[in-house]
């Protein structure tokens, strides 16, 4: 039998029956923004595995010197709708409940670790440091879950994105500084509005290259800011559209700078 839930009822004067139903939705709404806008991941600023791959040196330069982002913050719900089904992923993939539990040698399955901390190199003296989805054991596959529209689903079948790429060797090279065999990188497509049968795995094997070659690409990037000048060097540096009306430090219509720029604007690769 259901327990009585009488005993949660708020006092009257707490209550406003017969209110406009409307502020129960901005109200849930504020509630929904607040929490997405002061997520960890919204919080972030210095950059990770992710951001080292970008084609945009830019962009690059902007992560790496975390220069504050040029637009207020705004509610990114894919991302939220991404974590969501990250945690989902985790739980149903070990049968534990994410963060539970201490010592990965206590999870449901000894098959999969997931949610691994890593620190996949230094840029600058700083530990680049991610958090990897999916360690399998048995493979030594290092798996990276990208929950994604009909359209990256559909461009996944000819292989990832070079910051997607990036990542998951960056991700492969913390493994193996932590100890395990890594054979084979992975990434795990799965739709964010589709059928799961739609979903796509590109893998190939782990090449260490991938990974040193970012960290160094990164280096040089900050070897210039400090020679040159943030100011100097930033402005100047190459572009390439890397989402950029998403991007952190998009404004448009402005003169590129040390704090903003307007876009990539090569009309060749449009
Ligand atoms: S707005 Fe575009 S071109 Fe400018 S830094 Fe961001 S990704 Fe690069």
């Amino acid at each position: 039998m259901l327990p009585d839930l009488a005993a949660l009822t708020l006092d009257d004067s707490e209550m406003t029956l017969g209110a406009d139903p409307q502020l129960l939705r901005n109200e849930l709404l504020a509630l929904i923004e607040n929490a997405a806008i002061n997520a960890p991941r919204s919080l972030q600023r210095a950059i990770g595995p992710s951001g080292l791959g970008t084609p945009c040196l830019r962009k690059l330069a902007y992560g790496l010197t975390e220069t504050p982002t040029a637009v207020a913050r705004r509610v990114a719900w894919l991302p939220v709708i991404g974590t969501a089904v990250h945690a989902w992923l985790a739980e149903a993939l070990i049968g534990t409940p994410l963060y539970a539990a201490v010592d990965p040698q206590d999870y449901g399955s000894r098959r999969f670790l997931v949610e691994t901390r890593v620190n996949v190199g230094r840029v600058n003296g700083v530990d680049i440091v991610g958090s990897a989805d999916l360690y399998d054991r048995v493979t030594c596959t290092v798996v990276d879950h990208k929950v994604v529209g009909a359209t990256t689903l559909r461009r996944a079948r000819a292989g990832p994105s070079d910051t997607y790429r990036v990542q998951i060797h960056c991700y492969g090279r913390g493994f193996v500084r932590r100890g395990l065999p890594v054979e084979r990188v992975a990434i795990l497509y799965l739709p964010r509005n589709g059928d799961l049968r739609e979903a796509v795995l590109w893998t190939e094997r782990y090449d260490e290259t991938v990974a040193t070659q970012a960290l160094q690409r990164a280096d040089a990037v900050v070897l210039g800011v400090k020679v040159a000048g943030a100011t100097a060097i930033i402005p100047s540096l190459p572009t390439a559209d890397d989402y950029c009306t998403s991007c952190p430090w998009f404004r448009p219509n402005v003169t590129p700078s040390a704090l903003s720029c307007p876009g990539h604007t090569d009309p060749s690769d449009r």
